[in-house]
């Protein structure tokens, strides 16, 4: 059984808690896109960790966690978590490497810093993982696969290419130290010592554990608010956030994949530019971004303050749309105890009209929010563990945003904890 689970939004949804939660059960956990400009936040019994690239399975000892041909594949920093992870008392992941995955080089790194630097107050905010410029290679085939590290003439002719073409910006666009053959070499040769004991033909693997039987998780990175095609371009990420495309970067077929958990915070948060309707600022941005989270609303890889605001059923409902959920998990709920009565939007109003449709990111930019208030519950929810047991208003809640959005949310997680979870079932699952 294959199941994904994806972002209804803008990332940051609590998908590595929920990922953690549900790997319990599963054999394989594989990451099929982006790249280490996002993080997962997981708290287990070894402590509390941020997770770039790794997949979220690296604290069971009894998972593969496999990192799929879709990912844009940092070697170093993969390298860098696992340490990190054994040196915080964590057995040694058991890791596959696609060696159909694509690799992050320096020079990524370093464009994406010099566009950053050069678009100065217009930029797009990226994070300068390399992403973008990763993405536009791969597509543009002057990319770097992993199984070309052991071809030295596929190398040695792909290292002169690269610097003819970049050499050109570097020098005429940025006016930055151009690029040599030999360092370039130098680099991938020292990523093929680090990858070795990593690299193998995941796609057969998983086709292989599919035919097993075994369960198999896809993991998400972002939402689908990022999702180049579906999401609010070009504010975008470089790869897509959904599910669909967990098929193919992971190198599976579509139809095996027969669950989408797709998690959706009981609020909003944004890192980053970019529409977001429902966003508050101010002090009551203040207040929730501060008690959001686990400590907090700010970037588990940039440690950027994120933008907050209500819960919006109208991106979250083209958000489920999109990824195809069959599954909603609504997280973090325990944050809003704080509150007497709950803003949520239920509409936008484009041009004097309302509608519950997303639009495209024209108009978007128009869009105002149409909240509803509902009443809070007002107190701390965290130790609950059945759905009977939450506060009526609670439940309330949760039962008008699941009518609102139109997908069951069958799990709600009230706590950053493995355990933190409440499992429901929903009018709307049959
Ligand atoms: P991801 O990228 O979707 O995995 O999300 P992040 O890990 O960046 O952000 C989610 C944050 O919320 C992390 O700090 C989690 O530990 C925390 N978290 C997840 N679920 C819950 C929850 O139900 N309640 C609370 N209070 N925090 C949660």
């Amino acid at each position: 059984m294959v199941q994904a689970v994806v972002g209804a939004n803008w990332g940051d949804e609590g998908k590595g808690k929920i990922t953690d939660t549900l790997a319990e059960k599963a054999d394989i956990v594989v990451r099929f896109q982006g790249g280490a400009n996002a993080g997962h936040t997981i708290v287990n019994k070894y402590g509390k960790f941020a997770l770039h690239t790794l997949p979220s399975g690296v604290f069971h000892q009894n998972i593969t966690n496999v990192i799929g041909n879709g990912v844009a594949l940092n070697i170093p920093l993969v390298l860098k978590e696992v340490n990190e992870l054994v040196s915080a008392g964590v057995p040694a992941p058991k890791l596959l490497i696609s060696d159909r995955a694509q690799i992050v080089m320096s020079y990524h790194i370093l464009f994406d810093a010099y566009e950053e630097e050069r678009l100065a107050g217009k930029s797009y905010g990226s994070t300068k993982s390399g992403i973008a410029p990763f993405y536009s290679d791969k597509y543009a085939k002057i990319g770097f696969q992993v199984s070309e590290l052991w071809d030295e003439e596929i190398l040695s002719e792909k290292a002169e290419k690269i610097c003819t073409l970049k050499n050109v910006m570097l020098e005429h666009l940025y006016h930055k130290p151009l690029l040599t053959k030999e360092s370039l070499l130098e680099e991938l040769h020292g990523y093929r010592d680090m990858i070795t004991p990593y690299a193998a033909d995941t796609a057969t693997f998983l086709e292989n554990a599919i035919r097993e039987g075994k369960t198999i998780l896809l993991e998400g990175q972002l939402g689908t608010m990022k999702d180049p095609d579906h999401g609010i371009y070009p504010m975008v990420t470089s790869s897509s956030t959904l599910a669909g495309y967990g098929a193919i970067g992971a190198g599976i077929p579509p139809y095996a994949i027969t669950k989408v958990v797709t998690v959706s915070k009981a609020y909003s948060s944004a890192v980053g530019a970019g529409e977001f309707v429902s966003e508050i600022f101010g002090e009551e941005a203040d207040t929730l971004r501060n008690r959001g989270g686990d400590g907090g609303e700010f970037g588990a890889t940039t440690g950027r303050p994120r933008r907050v605001g209500w819960y919006d059923c109208v991106a979250s409902r083209y958000g489920c749309r999109l990824q195809g959920a069959t599954d909603v998990a609504f997280t973090v709920l325990d944050v809003l105890g704080y509150l007497d009565e709950i803003p949520v939007c239920v509409a936008y109003e484009i041009d004097g009209k309302q509608t519950t449709d997303f639009p495209t990111t024209a108009l978007l930019k128009k869009a105002k929010p149409v909240w509803k208030k509902l009443p809070g519950w007002g107190c701390q929810i965290r130790g609950i563990r059945t759905y009977e047991e939450l506060p009526e208003n609670c439940r309330r809640y949760i039962e008008f945003i699941e009518q609102q959005i139109g997908y069951p949310i069958t799990m709600v997680s009230n706590g950053p904890g493995r355990d933190e979870i409440i499992y429901r079932e929903s009018p709307l699952k049959n």
